[in-house]
């Protein structure tokens, strides 16, 4: 049997196919069965479990239901694997993106798109707008896509399309997975670069070989296990600041993560391992304001270099400049405030202002949000997280951003 058959995912064409029920699915049915009784699926007397056969059962995985396996890194990479064009896409702007970070390319970069990808029609239509904008003001601007699929919640919601694709809590997260990879795939094949958040430990391992600049959010800006994460990633990494506020967090984050690091993780063939890392020399700050309010500001981007220069060398990239999150923080989740604050930032960049390496901004094709809900009931093109700026918007300000450059260039 090949690898392929043996994980279970075949073919990305079975992604939606229902597979004939198995003893496994059969009990899972029946344990779901049994907890919408509200019964106790682990004192059934025919649920035999690995633990059952143990004889660990009453200590061990009282509340897992289930270890559903997933295909391995390497079977889905064989699936959808990138071509030759999207890998020169990829390396080629990881490292236009190292010379903008590091001051060797004048120009801004801007990483743009969605909050949240959940629609691969949509993700396809914003990339084919985007990818002419990024031609036409290629000169000035590296535009990057926000392509995101898992998204950290401060406490319940929606996680995104890797974890729950259909968007109705099935969490058919095989299916995510591919999605997610074709999408990417379908944003590279549009000649544009992607970026995302990176949220579980171990999914990187799908998808990252098609991701250009990678975030740790700021629920994780913290966390030894995502700093261990970036310090092995082969793309820049932006690490925002931690939800109130604090810039200091998402400086250890940039020194921790430049460091060399061992920590469990998976291979390639999804087996438990011990990663060594050699540490990620690309990582900056971003800001993204906090509950506290924006940080977008001249006096809050100083105050932010400052500090990383008493933490980080002279010549890293973080040392010379960071990313802006228009959103988030900065905006109180509006779009009304988050393109004043692109403007205000365009005007600044305009003047002279150092240390601005780039900006970020939450955009689709329709602007504001809706709840997240299955495909067929939502508005299409429109944000089921964050509120997004509209595309008119959007390309608005991204030429306000262009110009911005340019009169810096030539000043
Ligand atoms: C995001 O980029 O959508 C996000 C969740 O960002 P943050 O971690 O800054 O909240
Ligand atoms: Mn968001």
């Amino acid at each position: 049997m090949s690898e392929d058959n043996a994980e279970g995912v075949s073919a990305t064409e079975n992604v939606n196919s229902s597979a004939p029920l198995d003893d496994d699915e059969e009990q899972l049915a029946a344990i779901r069965m049994a907890l919408k009784e509200g019964k106790n699926p682990f004192e059934m007397d025919n649920m035999s479990r690995w633990e059952d056969e143990e004889g660990i059962d009453p200590i061990v995985n009282r509340r897992v239901l289930e270890l559903d396996p997933l295909p391995t890194p390497a079977s889905v990479l064989k699936k959808l694997p990138l071509t030759e064009d999207m890998r020169n896409i990829v390396a080629y702007s990881r490292d236009e993106l190292r010379a903008c970070l590091y001051g060797q390319d004048d120009r801004l970069v801007v990483i743009v798109g969605p909050c949240s990808i959940h629609d691969p029609k949509a993700a396809h239509e914003y990339a084919t707008r985007l990818s002419k904008l990024k031609d036409e003001l290629g000169g000035e601007l590296l535009i990057v896509m926000r392509v995101y699929f898992e998204k950290p919640r401060t406490t319940i919601g929606w996680k995104g399309l890797i974890n729950d694709p259909d968007l109705d809590g099935t969490h058919h997260i095989k299916k995510g997975l591919l999605l997610a990879r074709k999408i990417l795939l379908d944003v590279l094949g549009q000649n544009l670069a992607a970026a995302t958040e990176f949220l579980e430990p171990t999914s990187p391992q799908y998808i990252s070989d098609a991701v250009s600049w990678g975030a740790i959010g700021a629920r994780n800006t913290e966390s030894q296990v995502h700093r261990q994460l970036a310090s092995g990633l082969s793309m820049p990494v932006g690490f925002k600041n931690a939800t109130d506020g604090s810039v200091k967090a998402a400086i250890d984050g940039c020194f921790t993560a430049a460091q060399q690091h061992t920590f469990f993780g998976i291979d390639h063939r999804g087996r438990a391992a011990a990663v060594e890392t050699l540490g990620n020399p690309d990582c900056h700050v971003v800001l993204r304001g906090s509950s506290h309010g924006p940080n977008y500001d001249s006096a809050s981007v100083r105050n932010a270099m400052e500090q990383v220069r008493e933490e980080m060398p002279a010549d890293s990239a973080a040392a010379h400049g960071l990313v802006i999150d228009a959103s988030h923080g900065n905006s109180g989740k509006s779009e009304v405030r988050q393109a004043k604050v692109v403007e205000d930032i365009a005007r600044r960049i305009a003047d002279g202002e150092p240390n601005i390496s780039g900006v970020m901004m939450e955009s689709f094709l329709v602007g504001g949000n809706q709840k997240p809900a299955p495909l067929k009931n939502l508005v299409y093109g429109q944000s089921v997280t964050d509120r997004c700026l509209s595309w008119n918007d959007t390309e608005r300000l991204l030429r306000t951003l262009a110009d911005a450059v340019s009169t810096r260039r030539w000043k």
